[in-house]
């Protein structure tokens, strides 16, 4: 994987801060990808928000662009809809494919956060082909949780089906009982939050997507482990935050 250990830096603030030990810093790497990592339940969509707000760099969730297409109904959606439901994961071409689109927009020169990809070594691989391509260097961020507190936290979840808002009965209740406070809709449990569906989302994590830390560590990538298990999402983002500083350009 020579490429990815050539694109593996992503600012000169990274040299200034004396945090060389990631590898080489490019003065021509313009983009940061933050790649969030975790299981199904780990916050990632709630990280992910954050850090748009505070970098001002667009979210890229696979997830949120397959069920777009089911909801759509088009092509893509019909061919990624029972798969999706029965809580395993698409193909890996599909979703390489999605990404390289997307990353290929204007509003993703300086940057993105990708979540939910990759979660697969033949994704990872591509990944660092499609960065490399674009000249984007990337950061892991892997939220650690423990297994209990995601299936309490998954089965208490609910989605605004209009504008994506995340709310969680335990940690981020909305004001209203089952109804979004930014615009009124009334709050929906996603299809693949069903119990029997994140038990299933639960063990492909386990199988395909975890042992992609290894690849990480062996690609020499900026891997950041935080504890996403105990504190409340905005505590974890301030770790976050605090680590990401002197990596990324406002
Ligand atoms: P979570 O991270 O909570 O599991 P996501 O919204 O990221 O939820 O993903 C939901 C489903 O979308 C997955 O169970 C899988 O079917 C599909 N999916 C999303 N991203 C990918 C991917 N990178 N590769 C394959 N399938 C994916």
């Amino acid at each position: 994987m020579a490429q990815a250990k050539a694109t593996g830096q992503l600012t000169p603030s990274v040299a200034a801060s004396g945090q060389e030990s990631a590898g080489r810093v490019e003065a021509q790497a313009k983009a940061v990808a933050i790649i969030l990592f975790g299981s199904p339940g780990s916050g990632k969509g709630t990280q992910a928000k954050y850090l748009v707000d505070w970098l001002g760099i667009p979210h890229i969730s696979t997830g949120d662009m397959l069920r777009e297409h089911i909801g759509r109904g088009d092509a893509i959606g019909k061919a990624t809809e029972e798969r999706m439901r029965a809580g395993s994961l698409v193909s890996d071409e599909l979703v390489n494919q999605l990404v390289f689109e997307r990353i290929g927009e204007p509003d993703c020169e300086r940057g993105f956060i990708l979540d939910g990809y990759p979660r697969t070594t033949a994704q990872a691989e591509e990944m660092m082909r499609l960065l490399a391509a674009v000249g984007a260097g990337e950061v892991v961020i892997h939220l650690v949780v423990d297994y209990n507190i995601i299936i309490s936290r998954i089965s208490g979840r609910r989605v605004c089906p209009k504008c994506g808002t995340l709310y969680n009965a335990v940690s981020r209740p909305p004001k209203i009982e089952g109804v979004c406070d930014l615009d009124g809709t009334t709050l929906v449990i996603r299809e693949d939050d069903r119990e029997e569906v994140v038990r299933e989302r639960l063990i492909q994590y386990e199988r395909q997507t975890q042992p992609l830390i290894e690849f990480f560590r062996a690609t020499n990538e900026r891997l950041i482990e935080v504890d996403a298990s105990r504190e409340k999402p905005e505590a974890v983002f301030q770790r976050i935050r605090a680590e990401l500083k002197d990596l990324v350009q406002r």
